[in-house]
């Protein structure tokens, strides 16, 4: 599970665009960090990138297939 320490910094979001399932190899919508909704595991993607593929390190084939989700994204600070 994701960590985090100030969460004063982060802010939540109903968009359902972290509803979204991604497959292996898809382009990344948006820059953040995503979740395979059945290892567990995470990864931090950037936009435009391509989503880890079938042999990512924790998931094995008995989980089922890859299924990344939208965990927490990042956003560009505002204009100085
Ligand atoms: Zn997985």
């Amino acid at each position: 599970m994701a960590l985090y320490k100030n969460g004063n910094e982060l802010s939540h979001s109903t968009s359902a665009q972290f509803d979204a399932v991604h497959l292996p190899g898809a382009k990344v919508p948006h820059s953040g960090i995503y979740l395979c909704t059945n290892c567990r595991d995470e990864v931090a993607c950037n936009a435009g990138d391509p989503f880890p593929p079938q042999n990512h390190r924790q998931h094995s084939t008995t989980k089922g297939d890859i299924r990344w989700k939208l965990l927490v994204q990042t956003q560009n600070g505002p204009p100085n």
